[in-house]
């Protein structure tokens, strides 16, 4: 599609449908807006779709619930100066549309700090050093696990290029895949043994939120399928690795600048503090989108941008159907917080380590050095997700902040044992997503469900990351969602 930025058909759809408002009757009008699409999330995928649809000259309005747009994408202002990111920050090789739209809306790339070794601290506290570029990559090549990592990777990868992206039911071995969990399968397929199958909590603590024994199967090769493009099949390694894999790079400036930067093109058309709770499509006239006790939205079409959990939540007039609405109760979000250990420098670079660890104990198994490129202050970012991030969120502040310290001083020193200031996420206590990064699908999901995936009901169209095909639960996926499901819909104005 041409890009045309905002043209003049967009502001004259924009007049024909506030002509088609006018019409209505008065007591509907009492606070509105129409447009010829309603886009609710203002998102990565929202944004897009919305940017998408402004571009190609129809009317767009996007409703958000919260009072800034980005949703799992925050920017976090330090109290000691800086910034750092809660949600959403690295990208990689292969995310060719999120870096896509950052680069036509001004936001560049730096490399992630990969310089030196990785930390390893497997059973009783053996801790390891090893360099990171090994062909093992982020993964440990520890001699207790690598032999079931090099195993399980490698048959993983190979069953996951049988899975058809765009419909991983329709996989000869959907069937069987899809009845058991990663964990079971893992367990008959490797030693299954405590220190191998904690290294794989660690991995899907920080990748989905939850453990293996949640996560289905043939949902697990699903994502490994997807961490790629139309060109390069996806491989795991693509998914977990820093060099050559999805935490390469980070934006400048923060990830949230991107939806910032489209928010912004995108103007007066994004309205904030309009959380959506009522979709209706009863009549022949325009669908008709409720926020709060007297906002209406007008359009001809409606794209639902939210994860399905959160568009579960909302009422639909006439109901969906059963099939779709039962996906949406099957598609819970991941358990993952975010702790960000701040530093006056980021010293670990000079005892020669990469800030990255991969543990067997918690609360934070993965680490990441997310310093500002100008390396001018230290940030160690830890994941405290899934079981960990259960057991740990209920605890007190103090004592989760003193074992996670612990942690990182087990990884790089006891320098770590003494930050400037420590930030801390939990994207499970916020409404409007309920956890995070991604939904947790179990075993029988995809395989009964997963057709109502993106199939539109009348006049409702899905995007949202959970709906892409390539980089699904990543940025480049609700980027790569906001573009098709704006593609649906233009077609059908
Ligand atoms: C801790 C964490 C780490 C991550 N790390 C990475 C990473 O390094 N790289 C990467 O690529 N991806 C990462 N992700 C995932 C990435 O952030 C998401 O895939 C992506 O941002 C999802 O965008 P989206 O537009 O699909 O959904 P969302 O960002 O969830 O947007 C949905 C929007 O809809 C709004 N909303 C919800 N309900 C309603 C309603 N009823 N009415 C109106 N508005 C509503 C929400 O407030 C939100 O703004 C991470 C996510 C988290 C949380």
């Amino acid at each position: 599609m041409a890009k045309k930025g905002i043209t003049r058909r967009g502001l004259l759809g924009g007049a024909a449908a506030t002509a088609a408002f006018a019409a209505l009757p008065r007591s509907t009008q009492a606070a509105g807006r129409s447009a010829d699409v309603i886009v609710i999330g203002a998102g990565l995928a929202g944004l897009t779709a919305a940017r998408e649809i402004a571009q190609a000259g129809r009317s767009v309005i996007v409703l958000e619930a919260r009072n800034r747009v980005g949703g799992r994408v925050l920017n976090h202002a330090l109290g000691s100066g800086g910034y750092t990111e809660l949600g959403g920050m690295f990208t990689g090789p292969t995310q060719d549309h999120i870096q896509a739209l950052a680069t036509e809306v001004g936001i560049g790339t730096f490399p992630t700090y990969n310089t030196g070794n990785n930390v390893f601290v497997g059973g009783g506290g053996r801790r390891e050093e090893f360099p990171n570029n090994t062909p093992f990559g982020t993964a440990p090549p520890d001699p207790v696990v690598a032999p079931d990592i090099a195993l399980a990777v490698t048959l993983l990868d190979q069953m996951s290029q049988s899975v058809p992206v765009d419909t991983p039911w329709t996989s000869a071995s959907a069937e069987q895949w899809d009845r058991q969990t990663l964990d079971t399968w893992l367990r008959s397929n490797t030693s299954g043994s405590d220190e191998f199958m904690a290294v794989t909590s660690a991995a899907t603590e920080a990748i989905f939120g939850s453990e293996p024994r949640e996560l289905s199967l043939l949902y697990t090769l699903f994502y490994i399928a997807a961490s790629g493009n139309e060109q390069n099949p996806g491989t795991f390694e693509r998914n977990f690795n820093t060099a050559g894999g999805a935490q390469e790079s980070r934006f400048v400036g923060g990830a949230q600048m991107v939806p910032l930067q489209v928010a912004a093109q995108l103007g007066a058309r994004v309205l904030l503090n309009q959380p959506v709770h009522r979709i209706d499509q009863s009549s022949t006239g325009p669908v008709t989108v409720y926020s709060g006790r007297h906002f209406r939205a007008f359009g001809q079409r409606v794209i639902v941008a939210i994860p399905p959990t959160l568009a579960g939540r909302i009422e639909y007039d006439p109901p969906l159907p059963p099939l779709r609405d039962q996906l949406m109760q099957h598609m819970p979000q991941g358990t993952l917080m975010k702790f960000e250990a701040i530093y006056d420098t980021p010293f670990w670079r000079a005892a020669g380590l990469t800030g990255q660890a991969v543990s067997e104990t918690g609360p934070i198994k993965v680490t990441f050095d997310t310093s500002p490129a100008d390396g001018s202050f230290g940030v160690l970012m830890g994941f405290i997700g899934g079981h960990e991030a259960r057991v740990w969120e209920n605890r007190q502040e103090g004592e989760r902040q003193a074992a996670a310290l612990q942690n990182l001083a087990t990884y790089f020193g006891n320098q770590a044992l003494s930050p400037r200031e420590i930030v801390e996420f939990n994207w499970s206590t916020e409404v409007w997503n309920r956890g995070c990064p991604v939904a947790v699908l179990a075993p029988g999901t995809l395989i009964d469900f997963g057709a109502a995936l993106r199939e539109p009901v009348g006049r409702i169209h899905w995007a949202g990351t959970e709906t892409s095909t390539y980089w699904n639960g990543y940025m480049d996926g609700a980027v790569r969602s906001g573009e098709r499901a704006a593609a649906e819909v233009l077609a059908l104005l």
